[in-house]
Formats: structure tokens, C-alpha cells, sequence
């Protein structure tokens, strides 16, 4: 049988960057190529029904093996994409064998090095096969890491009818990384009862909290003339701006002084000029109450500036961006609760942190499918630098076998 390494040394050689610029939807025509070959390929494994939609999305089904009882369908879904942050054409992806705790020098650029010293995490791979890209590239396995375990796993329970499971619903899924992941994602229509995104790090991790996240622009309003003939008159907006982002707080509340549960208000960007400047701003926490809090505190801040700078005003305008997954899986604890004994019967012990960011899956589970982020063994994503074991990607083969027949022994 066709190993996850071999698939997953095949799908990085495709270039499937997206691009946050495009407006047709997949936003890059190359991640369609991927896409269409990964239902002709489930189909050659047997998955009849695997196709592709208008929008690019994959679907496929693994027909359940148990006839007569009324067991839950469960889904697994991968994105195709990478980050537009760094160039995914040309990968070439270097497989070192047996890893013995030494620096890995990636070839084609000598300052691009995976020391131990830097990435305690090489540690737990001695003896390992680490799968890393040549040093100009990303490698991908942020998310094809993903896509390779779920059609391995697939495969798996194809070639083994004796496995007692319900339907599996299998998604691929482009442009999760600038945010449009889930955009035309028929979740009626897949039909599951809860998903797993198959996106994450380090083997046994489930994850289950995100941040909650909104946008907020601030816009100050001046008064523009002459400046030579503006003596009482002009009201200068980027001065307000300025004034009001020298007003956030510097020690905390910020992405450079917080971590773990730590909520926090971000500026990112600027339109200024003197008669009208904008500031936009991110705000992020774990808890909704947590998001209106600092939302005043913004509103305040920038209230108080305008007292200052008579003349101008300013208007405040919130758009939801995201919202914790949590609230949605606490209402259905069996979804991560079998996730952790599927880790425990891979050998594993799960282990969850919270996610610092959304995940398709944060949309997902508000859109009515509760989605948890099950482990898939991703290392510095986004990066020259991104590594993933392949005994991490075997173990999240496992885990997924293992969530399909634990469903099937835990009716509803
Ligand atoms: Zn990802």
C-alpha cells in the first residue's frame, strides 16, 4: 500500500499558494490542479462518490461498514493551499532518515538550519524520519501533511472492511490560509455530524479553543485648508491618530507582551490624512465578554483623544470576524472527548492548547458543524524552515482509523 510519506512527498511537489490579492474563488486556478487530482485519486482507491464541486471543493465518502444501526457520520478535512507568505513553487522535499539530534543544514541556502538549540521540539524526533524542504521554500506540510493522513487513512479503512465504522465524510478544501476557507462550504450538503480538521502540530494535540476575534476601524475626522491660512481653523486628523495610538497601552494588551489565555488590540494599519485618518485595528480574546471589554476601552481612548484636538470627532465601527470554537463544542463534548481516546488508543497522550488565531474550524463549528483541529504534525509553518516526522504523520493515520470506529461503538 501506498504510505503517507510517498503521498505526501507527492502532493508538496504541487504549487497551491493562494493569493489574499485574487477575488475568483479558488483564489489561484493551480490550487484547483491538486484539488482535482485528489478525487481521481480517492475514486482509484475505491471512494466512488469522491468528486469535485463548482468551488473547488473535494468531497468524497468512505461508505460505512456497518449496515442496519444508526451510526453518526463523521467528517475529516484538510486544506490544499499554503501561505502566500512564502514562495511554495519548486519544493523539494529532503527526507532525513533516522534524525540523531545533529543540525539539519537545508542545501540550497546555508543559513536556512534546523538547530536543536532553536526548535527544543527536535528532541522528542530522535530516531525519526524528518521530512524538510530545501531552504527557499516552504514545505507545505501546513496542510498537505493533513490531506496525506486522510487519504491514507481512507484507503486504510477501504482496504479493511472488518473495521466496524459509519460513513466518513472526507473535504479538501483551497484558500484556508487567507481566510476563505470555508466560504462556499455546503455544510448541510457534507452532512456529517461533527468534523475534525487535520491541520495541527505536534502528535497527540487536539485542539478545541480559539481566539474570538473582531476588526475595529477607527476613523477621526479633522478639518482641512491652507496651511498657511489655518490659524484657529484647521483640525488635524492625524494628529488625533497619532495621539490616540500613543494612548494604548504598551506593557500589555498587544500581541509582543501576551501569550496563552491573554487577550489583546492590535493597530495594523493606516489611512491618513488630515482631513480624515483611519486606523484599523484587530481585537482579539478567548471570551466574547473579553472582545466588547477591550472594545470600550478602544472607544474610550479614542473619545478622549477628540477632547483634546477640539473640532474633530471620531466614529467607531466593529465587524465580527470569528468566535471561539468552544462555545459550540462545549455543547458537544463527545467530539473532542473521542478525539482524546483516539489519541490514548494511537498510544498517545493528548494534549490541547489554545489557538492563538481562527481555524476553518472556528467557522465551521458556528456554521453548524462542531470542528475541532486534530494534530497532523506540522513544525514552523509558514516557514523555510517547516519540518514534520514522518511517525507523526503515521500516528495521525491511526488517530483518524481510530475516530471512525470509536464513533461507531459510541452511538448517540
Ligand atoms: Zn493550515
Amino acid at each position: 500500500m501506498t504510505s503517507v510519506l510517498d503521498r505526501f512527498l507527492r502532493y508538496v511537489r504541487y504549487d497551491t499558494q493562494s493569493d489574499e490579492q485574487s477575488d475568483t474563488y479558488p483564489s489561484t486556478e493551480k490550487q484547483l490542479v491538486l484539488l482535482r487530482d485528489l478525487a481521481a485519486e480517492l475514486r482509484a482507491l475505491g471512494v466512488a462518490d469522491a468528486g469535485v464541486d463548482a468551488h473547488g471543493y473535494v468531497t468524497a465518502t468512505v461508505p460505512a461498514t456497518l449496515s442496519g444501526r444508526d451510526v453518526p457520520t463523521v467528517g475529516f478535512i484538510a486544506h490544499v493551499d499554503t501561505s502566500p507568505e512564502m514562495s511554495g513553487a519548486g519544493v523539494k522535499p529532503i527526507v532525513h532518515t533516522a534524525y540523531d539530534g545533529r543540525d539539519l543544514v537545508l542545501p540550497d541556502d546555508p543559513d536556512a538550519v534546523l538547530r536543536p538549540r532553536d526548535i527544543p521540539e527536535l528532541a522528542d524526533h530522535l530516531g525519526h524520519d524528518i521530512v524538510t524542504a530545501s531552504g527557499t521554500t516552504l514545505l507545505g506540510a501546513d496542510d498537505k501533511a493533513g490531506v496525506a493522513e486522510i487519504v491514507t487513512a481512507a484507503a486504510y479503512l477501504v482496504a479493511h472492511p472488518e473495521i466496524p465504522h459509519g460513513p466518513v465524510r472526507i473535504a479538501f478544501t483551497p484558500d484556508e490560509e487567507i481566510g476563505r476557507g470555508t466560504k462556499y462550504f455546503d455544510v448541510a450538503g457534507f452532512g456529517a455530524a461533527c468534523a475534525y480538521t487535520v491541520d495541527g502540530g505536534p502528535r497527540g494535540e487536539i485542539e478545541s479553543e480559539s481566539f474570538s476575534a473582531d476588526a475595529m476601524t477607527v476613523t477621526f475626522h479633522g478639518f482641512n485648508t491652507h496651511p498657511g491660512y489655518a490659524k484657529g481653523r484647521m483640525v488635524n486628523a492625524i494628529k488625533a491618530a497619532a495621539s490616540f495610538i500613543d494612548s494604548l497601552p504598551v506593557d500589555s494588551l498587544s500581541p509582543e507582551t501576551t501569550d496563552a489565555y491573554q487577550g489583546f488590540v492590535h493597530p495594523y494599519v493606516m489611512h491618513p490624512s488630515v482631513d480624515r485618518t483611519s486606523v484599523k485595528l484587530i481585537v482579539r480574546d478567548f471570551a466574547t465578554a473579553g472582545l466588547t471589554e477591550k472594545e470600550a476601552l478602544i472607544a474610550s481612548l479614542a473619545e478622549r483623544v477628540t477632547t483634546r484636538f477640539a473640532g474633530s470627532r471620531v466614529d467607531i465601527a466593529i465587524e465580527e470576524q470569528y468566535r471561539n470554537m468552544r462555545e459550540v463544542l462545549d455543547r458537544h463534548p463527545a467530539v473532542v472527548a473521542r478525539a482524546r481516546d483516539a489519541i490514548r488508543r494511537a498510544g498517545l497522550e493528548p494534549r490541547s492548547k489554545p489557538i492563538r488565531g481562527g481555524t476553518d474550524g472556528s467557522r465551521l463549528s458556528f456554521m453548524g458543524l462542531p470542528t475541532p483541529n486534530l494534530f497532523a504534525g506540522e513544525h514552523n509553518f509558514h516557514s523555510r524552515l517547516e519540518w514534520v516526522a514522518v511517525q507523526d504523520m503515521d500516528k495521525a493515520v491511526e488517530v483518524i482509523v481510530n475516530l471512525a470506529e470509536i464513533w461507531s461503538e459510541l452511538r448517540t
